[in-house]
């Protein structure tokens, strides 16, 4: 069925049921909003949780996708269900992953299980049956930087060569195996190069994305609040969970590490570009990212406080930022990324896709979702009477 709406060729699209596995997460809840409100594509959902999707599933009038969306609750590691879904679709994507670094080193087992060994059977399954995948991978992979490996007062350390992260010429740097935090990386790295082998040698329609810190609301969990007390979530929950509760943020090993935030929306234009133009996407890996909006984990936490004063109109805390080493942080076998600015060669010429959101406008909207949904929760948690 053809939907009115045309690609980057001017070629008109047709409609298209895909299978999403992890639609129940972060990622997967924008984009399954976007695909409702926006296109007229099917999507059936798959996850074990549904939490962050249960507005689309359960609306309160009858919303024009209303027939569109369908949830299935399924674990991918032992469920036979998942090829008839495979095979009922005209594409999948895989988001589903064990995905936050407080559990690359505490449970190295479960994450090389969940981002390799429990991605294989997807992968088989639309080889195949002849099905486009889009699976998403991590801007991890890249490790360290080169330059990082330089001395602290190189010239060098200055020079784009040294530090950008271009998807098919940079080299993947982990530490040492004691080092676990490289767990998730290597796993992710290891499936990407078995996509890109099915791909070279059985012809799989693949694309590959690797996601340089996409933020925004619904992002991970506020803990004691709608996830473990003691669980430790990404750092825009962690600081988001401290500014909630007036306490200090949390800098790990100084806060010196640099990152490149972008906001959800703009990341979930690029894959929806991705699934509407396979032509242009297949046999693609893209990093996708904004390069304009780097800041240290210090800036980070200075940044997000000025917002969060602004939006709450609270006093910011008196103490601002403690440090705090990664090893009481996050236990042995942490290990951090330096540095990571995407190239944006290869997604802006296959795609024409750039960033727009800044870092402020991005956490104004996302603490003031924080804020709005998190506060008064918090409030009721912190002011319970203690059990004598
Ligand atoms: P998320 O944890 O919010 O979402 C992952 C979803 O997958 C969860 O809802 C989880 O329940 C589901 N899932 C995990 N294992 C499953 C299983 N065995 N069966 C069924 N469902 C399962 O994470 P996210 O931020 O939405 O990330 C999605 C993908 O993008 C992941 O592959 C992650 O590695 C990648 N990624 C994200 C970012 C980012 O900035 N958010 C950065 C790098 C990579
Ligand atoms: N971090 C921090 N304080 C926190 C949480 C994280 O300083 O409370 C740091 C972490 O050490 C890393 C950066 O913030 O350098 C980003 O961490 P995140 O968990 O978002 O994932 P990453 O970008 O490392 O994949």
């Amino acid at each position: 069925m053809a939907t009115g709406r045309v690609d980057l060729d001017g070629n008109p699209i047709k409609a298209m049921t895909i299978c999403m596995i992890g639609a129940g997460g972060f990622i997967g809840s924008h984009l399954c909003e976007k695909l409702m409100n926006e296109t007229p594509h099917k999507v059936l959902a798959v996850d074990v949780y549904s939490d962050k999707i249960k507005h689309l599933l359960e609306p309160s009038s009858t919303p024009p996708w209303a027939d569109r969306i369908q949830f299935h609750r399924l674990n991918i590691k032992n469920d036979s269900r998942l090829e008839g879904l495979i095979r009922m679709s005209d594409l999948t994507i895989n988001l589903a992953a064990i995905c936050t670094p407080a559990d690359y080193n505490t449970r190295p087992l479960d994450t090389i299980y969940s981002n390799f060994i429990d991605a294989l059977p997807v992968v088989k399954y639309c080889s195949e049956n002849s099905k486009r995948l889009i699976h998403f991978s991590t801007c991890e992979i890249y490790g360290k930087t080169i330059g990082s490996f330089l001395p602290k007062d190189s010239p060098l350390r200055q020079d784009p060569e040294y530090f950008v992260l271009k998807e098919d010429a940079s080299p993947c740097i982990f530490g040492p195996i004691e080092k676990q935090r490289w767990s998730y990386a290597c796993a992710k790295q290891l499936i990407e190069r078995l996509i890109y082998a099915e791909g070279a040698e059985n012809g799989l329609e693949f694309t590959i994305v690797r996601p340089f810190n996409w933020i925004g609301p619904r992002m991970d969990f506020i803990p004691g609040i709608d996830g473990p007390s003691e669980g430790v979530p990404r750092v825009l929950a962690c600081f988001s969970n401290n500014l909630l509760r007036g306490e200090p943020l949390k800098l790990v090993d100084g806060g010196e590490s640099q990152r490149t935030f972008v906001y959800i929306k703009d990341a979930i234009e690029a894959v929806l570009l991705m699934i509407e133009n396979p032509a242009r996407a297949n046999g693609h890996i893209f990093n996708v990212g904004n390069p304009n909006n780097e800041v240290t984990v210090r800036q980070l936490a200075e940044m997000m406080t000025q917002v969060y004063t602004k939006v709450s109109g609270e006093a910011p805390p008196e103490t601002p930022t403690i440090d705090i080493s990664s090893k009481e942080f996050y236990g042995e076998g942490y290990d951090d990324s330096d540095k990571r600015i995407p190239d944006m060669t290869i997604i802006n010429r296959q795609l024409g896709w750039d960033p727009k959101t800044s870092l402020w406008d991005l956490l104004e909207s996302t603490l003031t979702y924080q804020h709005r949904t998190y506060a008064e929760a918090i409030k009721k948690a912190t002011s319970k009477p203690v059990a004598s």
